[in-house]
C-alpha cells in the first residue's frame, strides 16, 4: 500500500505507449519515476498494434529488440489495396534504413506488458495501477504535483514535473486549461475480429468500393477488420441492423461470408468516434503533456502510438540532462514541444488532406470505384512504394535515444 503522499521526480498519469515509455527512459537514467495508470491492468479493448520500423529502431537502440521480437508477432513488409476491382501496392517497407524493414503487430497490451517488465529492472521506476490522475496541485501558477485516486483511498503525489499521458481525453490537460485545437473528421470506424481461414489472402490490406471502406489486418488466427463509416453514421448502422452489416461486409470480402455470423451482437463492434486535434501550448510551468493528451491523431497509418513514443523519447532526451542538474525549466518544456510540433503538424496535415480529399468523397461516393492516377503509378513503379512506406513507417523526423543509463 502507498503512503497517501509520495515524493517522486516525475510523475507520469497514463501508461499507454507515451507514459511507459517515458517511464522506462527516465528510469533508465536513474530519475525517480511513478507512473499511474488507471486501470488494473493492460488488457483492454482493441487500441491498435502497429509497431512500426521507427520505434522497433527505438527498441534497437535500447538493446530491447531481439527480446521483443521473440514475443508473438506477425511483421508486415507491404501495403497493399483493393480499389474496385484491381489490387494496388501502396507501400514497401523493405528499403528503410532500419534494423527493421517491416510493421510489428503486436497486441497494445503485450507492448505495454513488454515495456513495464523491462522498466522495472530499475530501482528508479514505480508504476502504480488502478489509480487515477484527478486533478493537478499549483503552488503560485507552477504545477507541483497531482491528486489521484486508488482502491487503498486517495494519494497526492508531490513532482518536480507532472507529465500528462493520458490519453485524448486527458483529465490534466482537461485540469491545466489548455487550448484544444480541433482540426475536425469526416469518418468514424468500427472495428471488428473475424477468424482467418487457410485459404483466405496473407497480406494486410484495406478494400475501397462504392461509398465503403474495409481495412484487413493480418493476425495470422484472425482479421483485424476496420471499416470505415461516415462520422455520426453508427446510429444509423445500427438501425439498419447486424444482418445488414454482416452482409456489406461479405460484399466487400466474400470470403468472409461464411464467418460473417461471428459478429453475434452489437458488443462484437466497437466504435473508435475519430478526431483529429492538439494543443496549442503542450505545456504550463512544471506540466508537460504529450502522446494523445497532446494530440490526437487520426487512424489513417496506424501512426498513433508510434508519434506516442516519438514524443517520449523527445521529452526524454530534452528534460534528462535537466533533471539530473536540478529542475526544468518552462523553456526546457517548450523545447520538447518545438522538437515535436513539427512532426504532429505535418502528419495530421497529411490525414486532413486524405480524410477531405479522399475518405470523405468516397463515403460519400455512389459511383464504382478505381484507383486514381497517383495510386496507379504506385502500382506501375514500385520505386515510388518507398515514399508512403518512410511516411508510414518512419514518419517526420524520426527520434533517437540520446540520454544514457545510469551508471551502475
Ligand atoms: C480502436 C482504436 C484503434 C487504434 N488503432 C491504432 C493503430 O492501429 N495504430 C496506432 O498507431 N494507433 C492506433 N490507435 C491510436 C493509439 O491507440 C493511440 O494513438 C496511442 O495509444 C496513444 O498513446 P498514448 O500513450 O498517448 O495514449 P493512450 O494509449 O490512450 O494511453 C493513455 C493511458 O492513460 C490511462 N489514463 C487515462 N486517464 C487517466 C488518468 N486520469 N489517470 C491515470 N491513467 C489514465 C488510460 O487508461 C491509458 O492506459 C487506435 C486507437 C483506438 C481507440
Amino acid at each position: 500500500m502507498m503512503d497517501p503522499e509520495v515524493s517522486v521526480r516525475c510523475c507520469i498519469a497514463g501508461g499507454g505507449p507515451a507514459g511507459m515509455m517515458l517511464g522506462f527512459l527516465l528510469a533508465r537514467a536513474g530519475i525517480s519515476v511513478l507512473v499511474l495508470e488507471k486501470h488494473a491492468d493492460f488488457l483492454r479493448d482493441f487500441r491498435g498494434d502497429t509497431i512500426h520500423p521507427s520505434t522497433l529502431e527505438i527498441m534497437y537502440e535500447l538493446g530491447l529488440l531481439d527480446e521483443f521480437l521473440r514475443r508473438p508477432h506477425q511483421e508486415v513488409r507491404t501495403l497493399g489495396g483493393q480499389i474496385g476491382d484491381e489490387f494496388v501496392e501502396i507501400a514497401d517497407f523493405t528499403h528503410l534504413p532500419t534494423h527493421c524493414r517491416f510493421i510489428a503487430f503486436m497486441p497494445q497490451w503485450d507492448f505495454l506488458d513488454f515495456l513495464a517488465e523491462n522498466a522495472q529492472r530499475f530501482p528508479a521506476f514505480h508504476l502504480k495501477m488502478e489509480a487515477e490522475a484527478r486533478d493537478l496541485t499549483v503552488d503560485s501558477g507552477v504545477v507541483t504535483g497531482l491528486l489521484a485516486t486508488t482502491p487503498g483511498g486517495p494519494i497526492r503525489v508531490k513532482a518536480d514535473l507532472v507529465v500528462a499521458a493520458d490519453g485524448r481525453h486527458s483529465t490534466l490537460r482537461e485540469r491545466a486549461g489548455l487550448d484544444v485545437l480541433d482540426l475536425g473528421a469526416p469518418m468514424d470506424v468500427l472495428w471488428m475480429r473475424l477468424s482467418r481461414g487457410p485459404d483466405d489472402p496473407g497480406q494486410t490490406l484495406g478494400r475501397v468500393d462504392t461509398g465503403r471502406i474495409f481495412v484487413m489486418l493480418n493476425r495470422q488466427d484472425y482479421w483485424q477488420c476496420a471499416f470505415v463509416i461516415p462520422k455520426g453514421g453508427f446510429d444509423e448502422i445500427r438501425a439498419r441492423g447486424l444482418p445488414a452489416l454482416r452482409e456489406e461486409i461479405a460484399g466487400l470480402a466474400p470470403y468472409l461470408r461464411d464467418r460473417v455470423d461471428e459478429l453475434k451482437d452489437w458488443s462484437d463492434v466497437k466504435l473508435l468516434s475519430v478526431s483529429v486535434d492538439r494543443l496549442r501550448m503542450w505545456h504550463r510551468p512544471g506540466l508537460l503533456c504529450i502522446g494523445d493528451a497532446a494530440h490526437a491523431m487520426s487512424p489513417i497509418g496506424g501512426v498513433g502510438i508510434n508519434l506516442a513514443i516519438q514524443d517520449a523519447v523527445a521529452a526524454a532526451n530534452i528534460l534528462i540532462p535537466k533533471l539530473l542538474q536540478g529542475s526544468v525549466s518552462q523553456r526546457d518544456l517548450e523545447a520538447v514541444q518545438r522538437r515535436r510540433e513539427f512532426p504532429t503538424r505535418a502528419t495530421q496535415r497529411l490525414q486532413v488532406i486524405l480524410q477531405n480529399r479522399v475518405i470523405g468523397r468516397v463515403l460519400a461516393s455512389t459511383a464504382k470505384m478505381s484507383p486514381p492516377f497517383p495510386v496507379r503509378l504506385l502500382g506501375w513503379m514500385p520505386f515510388l512504394r518507398r515514399l508512403p512506406a518512410r511516411l508510414i513507417g518512419l514518419g517526420f523526423r524520426p527520434e533517437h535515444v540520446s540520454s544514457a543509463p545510469a551508471a551502475g
